[in-house]
């Protein structure tokens, strides 16, 4: 049993009385739990993802985090996070999409400044799940020589990386990932995507894995008590379960997860960085309409999936089109990106855990 009422306190926390006290009934859940195998839960929230499944979130009573129970299955996670993909395009056009390159792009440089701030200077990555693939193509814009993998399960995302970015890539899950098939790096990357993995420490053991013995491993992944708090709100305003239409199924304490990576990782940078939403709206302290999200209505998935016709010439954007740059670029980026003012994602307080880890030696 982790000790999670030492949780670190700050002026911040304090002064709201953070991460608030959750309201739950304790359940045994269906699933075990996906970092510490128990069932003894708490059911915080009821949710329901597309039409597909009707889920709870639940927090292990054991070590603190959160996951949905049951746990989705694979063919409806495959649905809906095709539906989703569908939904977003559909509401993106061509401009909105240009945009979204350039940010990962002008991310990844900021992020390589960082590492060369702190005198780390990789050569080989490994990104899991790296999506459009510009945030690694930031890395090299400072780092010419990166050799850059990636990790994925679709196909189409595969090829578009190796076509459009000359990236090498692997046909993995997560939780299968070993340094003996995959071979081992000098850095691991994994953004937004870990909330969607349902045995996650199976997969930070695997990261473990494939770092060399002095590598690094950077993850952005939001924090569990911002991230579940509009269905959280949803369930105590109306006690009507919420939608779902994202396949997170893990909602990360960021100091319970501390405690559960210590015996892998060393702390290099532990941060949250952006506290808009609890600071203008009240997400993760307000139960409030406004931070609640929209009560389910079972939306359906084949309806979305029919509108995949709609998707036409996205891919067409070239990376000589999002990549043009300016002198100085790299120290613009720096500024932009690169936070001065962050809080330790201990408090559980804001919207993304940054963190930079260092494989340890065992
Ligand atoms: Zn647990």
């Amino acid at each position: 049993m982790i000790e999670l009422h030492q949780r670190p306190q700050n002026w911040l926390t304090k002064l709201w009385n953070l991460p608030r006290v959750l309201e739950g009934t304790r359940v045994q859940r269906h699933d075990p739990c996906g970092f510490c195998q128990s069932r003894d839960a708490e059911t915080l929230a009821a949710v329901d993802y597309w039409d597909l499944s009707e889920n709870k979130i639940v927090k292990c009573l054991n070590c603190g985090q959160m996951q949905l129970d049951p746990m989705l299955t694979r063919e409806q996670m495959e649905l809906g996070c095709k539906a989703w993909y569908i939904d977003q395009q559909i509401h993106t056009d061509i401009h909105g999409q240009k945009k979204g390159f350039k940010g990962a792009f002008r991310r990844g440089v900021a992020f390589a400044v960082l590492l060369k701030k702190k005198k780390i200077f990789p050569r080989t990555m490994l990104e899991l799940g790296a999506g459009d693939g510009y945030f690694a193509r930031g890395l090299q814009y400072v780092f010419p020589q990166l050799k850059v993998t990636c990790v994925d399960i679709v196909p189409e995302v595969m090829d578009y990386l190796e076509n459009h970015h000359g990236f090498s890539t692997i046909r993995a899950e997560l939780e299968s990932l070993n340094a003996q098939e995959h071979g081992t790096y000098d850095l691991v990357v994994a953004r937004d995507v870990l909330e969607h993995t349902s045995q996650p420490m199976t997969v930070f053991k695997n990261i473990h894995q494939v770092l060399n013995s002095d590598g690094y491993f950077h993850m952005v992944s939001p924090n569990g008590f911002e991230d579940m708090w509009g269905f959280y709100a949803r369930n105590q305003l109306s006690k009507k379960p919420a939608e779902l239409l994202i396949n997170h199924v893990s909602y990360f304490d960021p100091y319970s997860l501390k405690l559960l990576l210590k015996p892998y990782f060393d702390f290099e940078t532990w941060c949250i960085q952006d506290l808009k939403g609890v600071l203008k709206r009240g997400v993760g302290r307000a139960v409030i309409a406004e931070v609640a999200c929209a009560p389910s209505i079972k939306r359906s998935v084949q309806k979305t999936l029919e509108q995949e016709t709609q998707l036409n010439q996205l891919l067409s954007i070239t990376p000589e089109e999002v990549l043009k740059t300016p002198s100085g670029y790299a120290m613009w980026a720096d500024f932009k990106e690169n936070k001065r003012l962050t809080l330790n994602a201990d408090t559980g307080v804001g919207r993304n855990i940054f963190a930079l880890l260092r494989r340890t030696h065992q």
